[in-house]
């Protein structure tokens, strides 16, 4: 049977992960969660107290520290660094403030772009990220762009911080979802933004299988056109 490349691209808390991991297994696909690798390399860069114009240095402990996915108990996926189990540490608030500085610099995407694409070369594969569609697989068969309100990815996050024991505030995750938007759509380097081939869709009231349903209906009209 045909297999494709799914790119599923959006600002922070759309959904993505959450749908793309559900589509992979009724696809039987790859997932490839490229938020993670960028808060793989921010983790790096703050556990060795590295300044942003330290790119070298960051580099070679990305080198040195090998990114690699596993699968957990309960059906997720685990993110190990160099060896490290790193699922947890990577979702805690210094990372996810200081990820989008980290992920701006040019040769920080290079190298993980490179790692992406050598992963997706074999087909069948979902990735989600912010430059999916753009830049990692501008040749994707289906681009998905998914969007949602401030308030109800605030509220998103909220919920899954709760559920993995991470304290938040409601109003501080809106204030920060809404800054990393900003600087995620605003950076010189592969912003944010919705390919021109891209589906944008509102997920806003939303529920996570309406949005499956909607991508995998696009996605098997696709394979079945062979
Ligand atoms: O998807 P997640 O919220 O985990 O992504 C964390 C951060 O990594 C984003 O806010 C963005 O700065 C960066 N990112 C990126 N390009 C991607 C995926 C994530 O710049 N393809």
């Amino acid at each position: 049977m045909k297999t494709i490349r799914i790119a599923i691209d959006g600002p922070a808390s759309s959904g993505k992960s959450t749908v793309a991991k559900i589509l992979a297994k009724e696809l039987g696909y790859t997932y490839l969660d490229t938020g993670a690798m960028y808060r793989c390399a921010t983790y790096l860069a703050l556990q060795n107290h590295l300044e942003l114009d330290q790119v070298d240095d960051l580099l070679a402990l990305i080198d040195e520290n090998p990114i690699a996915f596993g699968k957990a108990n309960d059906g997720g996926q685990t993110v190990s660094l160099g060896g490290q189990d790193v699922t947890l540490a990577i979702r805690q608030n210094n990372v996810t403030n200081n990820v989008s500085a980290v992920s701006a610099l040019p040769e920080v995407r290079q190298k993980l772009v490179d790692e992406q694409r050598r992963i997706a070369a074999g087909g069948a594969i979902i990735m989600d990220g912010r430059d999916i569609g753009t830049v990692v697989l501008p040749d994707a068969e289906l681009k998905i762009f998914l969007i949602a309100s401030v308030e109800e990815r605030a509220e998103r996050r909220f919920k899954e911080n709760q559920e993995k024991g991470i304290a938040s505030d409601f109003e501080t995750l809106k204030q920060e979802i809404a800054e990393r938007d900003y600087k995620d759509s605003h950076r010189k380097v592969s912003p944010l933004k919705a390919a021109e081939d891209a589906i944008t869709f509102d997920t806003t009231g939303v529920s996570i299988q309406g949005v499956v349903d909607f991508i995998s209906e696009k996605a098997k009209k696709i394979i079945d056109m062979d």
